[in-house]
């Protein structure tokens, strides 16, 4: 997998050489590398546009440093790491994407659940040790999940997991709060027009492109291994974006797919049918990556019924979900904002 995202960047880097614009009026910045495991690409317009990309890129190394499952220094491992035993200290922000991930398990029924760390890893999927666990195995690991089980110390800053096994994994929520973090340092550089992508999957879009049009965004086609095969164009300006799928990580095994989103009640890849979902937020507030990111991965496991009475719930928020029927749902106001809808798919309502 590393390989593919070396590829990637790669082109990325070729395409940018001939892209890249320099105008005193509204010098333009832009950057990719590997972070959290993906391809990051920043770009911004502005006098400071070098040193907001520049500190943009060292505070996404600072939240993997916290947020990783790896690293041994990292908050998460030494949480992970005092199961059962003892309270953490932990930075402010690993506290709020903690306490914003039980707040939408409990919103979402427990289909975001950040306590699936020992089921993630029985699957090892995206890793080398690959596999299908036996029913035994995932039986045996359910009882270390769920949100309830997570004690938290607000005075000290400090968190607990009750029983000794149990494991956090941001994985659904860290890429959106770590848009929100560039999108700050941003503003602080008065960058007004740019694009923050991490690895596709969260992007928010500054302000307007050189063109002074809205960014277009392509929505992946989930089944297509051409990356210009796009499902739809959404247009895009200062708004958070994110799509989650089953063809970000999976493996097949006797024809089926096993991904990377898993159903916190059954410890299976979810299997409901949805392919991948897109999310748009359009609001001021400062947490909106990190809801989009992770309203993505619920929705996923909620499937379109259930998943489009969430939306319904929740301000500015809209959304759509692509069934493997290659049907779109879409929440009230979405249908009109994909364009260049690939003949292949049609809209469920
Ligand atoms: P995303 O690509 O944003 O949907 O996030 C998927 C990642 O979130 C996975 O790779 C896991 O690290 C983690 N994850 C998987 N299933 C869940 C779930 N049900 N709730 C919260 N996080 C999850
Ligand atoms: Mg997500």
């Amino acid at each position: 997998m590393k390989k593919n995202i070396c590829a990637i960047l790669v082109f990325i880097s070729i395409v940018l050489n001939f892209t890249s614009c320099d105008s005193s009026r509204n010098k333009y910045y832009e950057k990719s590398n590997i972070v959290m495991d993906t391809v990051v690409t920043l770009s911004a317009y502005g006098e400071n546009s070098k040193e907001a990309v520049e500190e943009s890129f060292k505070k996404l190394d600072e939240i993997n440093e916290m947020a990783s499952t790896n690293i041994d220094t990292s908050d998460i491992y030494k949480i992970n790491n005092s199961s059962g035993e003892s309270y953490v200290q932990v930075h402010p922000e690993i506290m709020k994407m903690i306490e914003t991930s039980i707040k939408y398990s409990k919103l979402s029924d427990g289909a975001f659940d950040i306590t699936l760390g020992p089921i993630i890893d029985l699957w090892g999927i995206g890793t080398d040790n690959e596999r299908v666990p036996s029913d035994e195995e995932i039986k045996a690991k359910l009882p270390l999940v769920g949100c309830d089980k997570i004690s938290i110390n607000e005075e000290e800053s400090s968190v607990m997991l009750q029983k000794k096994g149990m494991a956090l994994d941001l994985g659904g929520i860290a890429k959106g709060f770590a848009a929100d973090e560039v999108l700050k340092i941003y503003k602080k550089y008065n960058i007004e027009n740019g694009l923050i992508n991490l690895g596709s999957s969260s992007i928010y879009a500054v302000g307007k492109n050189k063109d002074n049009n809205k960014w277009s965004v392509g929505i992946k086609h989930p089944r297509s291994e051409d990356s210009k095969n796009y499902l739809g164009i959404i247009k895009l300006s200062n708004e958070a974006l994110s799509t989650s799928g089953d063809y970000e990580r999976y493996f097949i095994k006797d024809n089926k797919r096993y991904h990377h989103i898993i159903n916190p009640k059954t410890g299976y890849p979810a299997d409901n049918g949805v392919m991948s979902d897109t999310m748009v937020i359009d609001n001021d507030d400062e947490d909106k990556n990190m809801l989009a990111d992770l309203l993505t991965t619920t929705v996923f496991i909620l499937g379109p019924e259930k998943g489009l009475n969430l939306i319904k719930t929740l301000p500015n928020v809209s959304c759509e979900i692509t069934t493997s029927d290659y049907k779109i749902y879409t929440s009230d106001d979405f249908k009109d904002r994909i364009t260049d809808l690939n003949k292949e798919f049609e809209f469920a309502n």
